[in-house]
């Protein structure tokens, strides 16, 4: 079995391919390195022994598309590939909108003329909005989140628009919570571009030494310790639920939340990093940053039941496995 993994060569995209091969899957991936290093996939070789067949290519770039689709049969479809800072988003709209959503449909167009069933997204729970946790698939989705937001819910609006008119195309929509951490051998794993705006590469750099201190954006939320609550789950678990859904997928749209379904505060991250790996990280409390969510997590009994799949890594595992990654690179 042949997948085509856009986005192949960024953060979740590299441990999918990892989780792709070691299931006995060939990958093929499509990646305009807008955001990673094609040196990250040689990595992935390394992990599992097996290659990767690399396209620099845009997958808004309808030709380039083409003639991939005509040399390669594939089987499916992992589509990874986008833009993902929010705060971006806000600032670059158009960019956002034209990279995000004419990749899916570029990449939609080119499966139903070629063929290929079988087609995984990557969303996020951002579509959600602020409906209250724990956050359940059939929750309708609350508009404007942001501009990025907006791509996720407007891609699964084509897929599911597409699923219902093409009786064979079979699409997985992966809402994904906060995924951190790195594959265990500390080879692959995520490398932001500048100062990072997620908590748990800030939180390595700054133990790391590269930034001073970690800022705690609130702590008078209505949540266990005031601080916010997301649902974090270690990047290599998602890769999994990935193949997972593969493995499950049949005609039609199904959305799943890949979560692990547990609740953690900004200030239990911190705790768990220091414990875990002896260290101690400097922060102090400032104010909520504009646009944040009290708390966020997913409701994971409909992955469970029908991909058989969970998240089985703790906190203390993505502490360990981000921070061995940050020391080894
Ligand atoms: P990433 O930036 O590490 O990986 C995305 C990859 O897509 C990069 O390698 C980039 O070069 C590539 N890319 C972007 N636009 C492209 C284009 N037009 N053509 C070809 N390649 C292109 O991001 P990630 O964290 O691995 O995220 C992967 C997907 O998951 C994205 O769609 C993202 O929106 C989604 N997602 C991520 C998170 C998260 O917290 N990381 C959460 C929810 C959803
Ligand atoms: N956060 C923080 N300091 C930071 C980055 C994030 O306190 O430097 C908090 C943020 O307010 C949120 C949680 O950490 O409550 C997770 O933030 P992240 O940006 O990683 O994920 P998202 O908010 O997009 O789910």
């Amino acid at each position: 079995m042949l997948i085509l993994v856009t986005g192949g060569a960024g953060y979740i995209g590299s441990h999918t391919c990892v989780a792709l091969l070691e299931a006995g899957y060939s990958v093929v991936v499509a990646d305009n390195l807008a955001n990673s290093n094609k040196t990250v996939l040689v990595e992935v070789e390394k992990i599992t022994g097996k290659k990767v067949q690399f396209y620099l290519i845009d997958v808004t770039d309808e030709a380039n598309l083409d003639r991939l689709f005509k040399t390669h049969q594939f089987d499916g479809v992992m589509h990874f590939a986008g833009l993902k800072a929010v705060g971006e988003s806000v600032e670059k709209p158009l960019l956002y909108y034209h990279n995000n959503i004419l990749s899916t449909i570029t990449l939609a167009k080119k499966c139903l003329e070629y063929g290929v069933k079988h087609f995984v997204f990557s969303s996020s729970a951002t579509v959600y909005g602020e409906n209250p946790s724990p956050l359940l698939e059939t929750m309708e989705l609350l508009p404007r989140t942001s501009p990025y937001g907006e791509t996720k819910a407007i891609s699964e609006q084509i897929l599911k628009d597409l699923g219902r008119v093409n009786e064979h195309f079979a699409v997985a929509l992966l809402r994904y919570f906060n995924p951190v951490g790195a594959h265990q051998s500390a080879l692959i794993g995520e490398k932001p571009d500048g100062v990072p705006n997620n908590l748990m590469p800030f939180i390595t750099q700054v133990a790391r030494g590269k930034l001073k201190k970690l800022r705690v954006f609130g702590n008078d939320y209505p949540t266990i310790d005031g601080t916010g609550v997301r649902d974090y789950i270690h990047v290599c678990d998602l890769a999994e639920g990935h193949v997972a859904a593969l493995e499950k997928l049949k005609p039609g749209v199904c959305i799943y939340n890949l979560g692990t379904g547990r609740g953690t505060s900004v200030l239990e991250l911190i705790e768990t990093f220091e414990r875990v790996n002896g260290l101690k990280l400097p922060y102090e409390i400032t104010a909520r940053r504009p646009g944040d969510i009290a708390e966020c997590y997913a409701d994971v009994s409909k992955a469970k039941r029908e991909l058989c799949w969970q998240a089985r890594r703790t906190v203390a595992d993505m502490c360990l496995d981000a921070w061995r990654f940050e020391e080894n690179n």
